[in-house]
């Protein structure tokens, strides 16, 4: 299962900031999660609309 950002985004930013790894990368207007996650869960509870699942 990989960990991935669904259209409830709202492109905050947030989450690119709590990724340990650096995975969740801009892509255009949204953010997308690359394969370097380590499926930690970290990037999960920091979003503020609940956009990151697995
Ligand atoms: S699950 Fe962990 S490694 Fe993967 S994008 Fe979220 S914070 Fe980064
Ligand atoms: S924290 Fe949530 S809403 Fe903000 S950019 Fe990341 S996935 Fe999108």
């Amino acid at each position: 299962m990989a960990m991935k950002i669904n259209d409830e985004c709202i492109s905050c930013g947030t989450c690119v900031e709590t990724c340990p790894v650096g995975s969740i990368v801009e892509s255009g207007d949204s953010y997308s999660i690359s394969e370097d996650c380590t499926e930690c869960g970290v990037c999960v509870d920091s979003c503020p609309v609940d956009a990151i699942t697995e």
